[in-house]
This record gives structure tokens, sequence and C-alpha cells, in this order.
């Protein structure tokens, strides 16, 4: 099924990619950032069943509901919110969403399943890192969902949608708690952050620039790597992105994310100092991400390039180097 590649970037919040899929701009920092996706299928007695994969944060959810509206539907006709992980720019707005929708269950990675139930600890954590002011800012009050609504999807785990099948698949990489769906109808996986994230304003000639995100606590290069196979193998034709869209999967592009993570992973290697390691771990990951965007033909001036990638270079340097810390110190 051909798919709507979206290589330019869009004002619109709703995108129609086909099969039933709208991608939605959650609003997370800025347009173009972060994504999720509304899956609408109909069953055979003709009666459209929706899924809500990602759910961005708390400001996301009247959007969602907006698009529900405006598609005709009722909010009983959601029957599934899928967040990949509990990072909170996937799983953010899952409280208020499901507050919203009676009929929706929650389906959530086995690790992840307690702190949607109970997201004291989420909250705590995020707080600790960005700082009560922007954690209020940016994600608001996190919801929690009654432990009834709540399904767990282990490995190969499936469920109908309409006459299509989502299954499951524990992907460890970027986080424990991470799993990703492969929808049957499309022929595409919901691929959260394992699969890497590629910026449509960084695109060069209708080609992704996909860099992998190695985000704290639970960067895992081999466990990533993987993770990346075992999707790879399904023979997907495309990756929905959560940062940002759906891309198509070419055997370009399965090399190159292989050799990101090698790569990543040397350059945080080649900073063994904790003391001093920040800022030039940052500059040498941004300098790395410079080169293959020119090398790959990129124009964006640097500057505009940087301003891009700026964020996302943090924090893969903060997550390396964790990962850096926890590996010497099992040695
Ligand atoms: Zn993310």
């Amino acid at each position: 099924m051909a798919m709507t590649i979206d290589t330019t970037p869009s004002d619109k919040p709703f995108l129609s990619l086909g099969a039933g899929i709208t991608r939605i701009d959650t609003g997370f920092f800025r347009k173009g950032m972060a994504a999720c996706y509304l899956m609408e299928r109909t069953n055979e007695q003709g009666i459209v069943e929706i899924a809500i994969v990602e759910t961005g944060i708390a400001k996301t959810v009247p959007l969602l509901l907006q698009l529900i509206a405006d598609k005709g539907y009722s909010v009983e006709q959601v029957k599934y919110v899928i967040p990949t992980h509990v990072h909170l720019d996937h799983a953010g707005g899952v409280g208020g969403l499901m507050s919203a929708l009676p009929q929706a269950t929650l389906v959530i990675h086995p690790q992840g399943a307690r702190h949607m139930i109970d997201p004291s600890k989420l909250q705590a954590g995020a707080i600790a890192v960005y700082g009560e002011a922007v954690f209020n800012e940016t994600y608001g009050v996190l919801v929690p969902v009654p432990e009834a609504r709540v399904q767990v999807a282990p490995d190969g785990f499936t469920l109908p949608l309409g006459q299509s099948t989502l299954t499951f698949y524990d992907t460890p990489g970027h986080a424990r708690h991470h799993f990703c769906v492969l929808d049957s109808l499309s022929n595409g996986v919901f691929t959260g952050d394992t699969c890497g994230i590629a910026y449509p304003e960084l695109n060069v000639n209708g080609v992704p620039f996909l860099f992998p995100t190695t985000t704290p606590v639970q960067f895992d290069p081999q466990a990533m790597k993987d993770s990346i196979g075992r999707l790879l193998a399904l023979n997907p034709d495309y990756f929905y992105l959560t940062h940002y869209g759906a891309i198509a999967v070419t055997p370009d592009l399965q090399v190159a994310l292989y050799e990101q993570i090698d790569v990543l992973v040397q350059i945080a290697e080649a900073h063994p100092d904790a003391s001093e390691r920040h800022d030039a771990l940052c500059e040498a990951l941004m300098v790395n991400m410079l080169t293959r965007y020119r090398e790959q033909g990129g124009r964006l001036s640097e500057a505009q390039a940087r301003a891009f990638l700026d964020a996302d270079v943090g924090l893969n340097a903060q997550g390396l180097a964790v990962w850096l810390e926890r590996k010497n110190s099992t040695r």
C-alpha cells in the first residue's frame, strides 16, 4: 500500500498518510518535533474502530479529540491508546486522553504499566531533570490510569483493529519499557524511538536524515541494534517515527542506522573522562551529524541545522555518558 511520505514539514496539525492513518503534530516544544498517530479501520460489521499510537503531552489531548470529532466519530469508537514507551513526549497525555475516551483500553509494555497506573515516580523523575517550572509548563499534571483499563502487551502480543492486526514487539535499546507495533494493513511499523529520529526539515531530496536517539537512562547499543534487526526482518515498507513522520524503509537506511549506533558509541568511548565530558561530547556528536548532513547534500546553514539538532545532541550526550559509566562500573 502506497503511503504519503511527508518529505517537507507541514504547517497543518493533521496529515492523512493513507491506509486510515493520520499523523498529528503533538505541539511538543515546536512544530515538527513529535508526532502521534490515529488509525481508523472498519470491522466486518462496517463500524470504524480507532487506535491512537503515542499521545503526546497534555495539550495534545484536545487536538486528538478535535480530529475524532472532525472525522464524525464518537469518542466511544476509540478502542486502544498505545504509547510505545513511557517517556513523556510519548505518554505524557495518556491519563488525560483516557479520561476522555470511555471505551478505550491503554495498551502498554509490561515494564511501563505501573508508571501509567501511578505516574508519581515518572513525574518526580521529570521534575528532577527539567525543574518544576518547566515540567508544569510543558507537561502539566500526569493523570493516573485505572488499573482495570490497562492491558500489557508482551512480545508477540496481537490485537485486532477493524480487519487489520497490530502486532507488538519488545524492542529494548532506547528504553527497556519500549515496544514497536507492526500494522498489517500498511505493512508499516510504529517505531517510537527505537529506530531513530528524522526531522522533515533536514530531509535532503526526499531522503530522511536519520540518527539514533540515546536518551538517558536505559540506552543499550547492542539491544538497540538487535531490536532494529528484528523489525527489519519483518520486511516493513515504512517506519512511522514519532520524531517525525512516515519514512520508507530502504537498504541504505538500514545500513546507516546500524553504522550510526556504532559511531555514537565510538565517539562516547573517545571521551572517557566524566569530569569534562559533556561539552566536548556534545560538540563531537554535533560535528559528526553536521558532517554527515553535508555529505548527504544538506543545504541548511550550519546555524539552522544546529538549531534542529541541538536538543537531541544534548540528550544523546547525557544518555551516552550514563551508558559509559554503567559499562565501566560493571567491568
Ligand atoms: Zn521521544
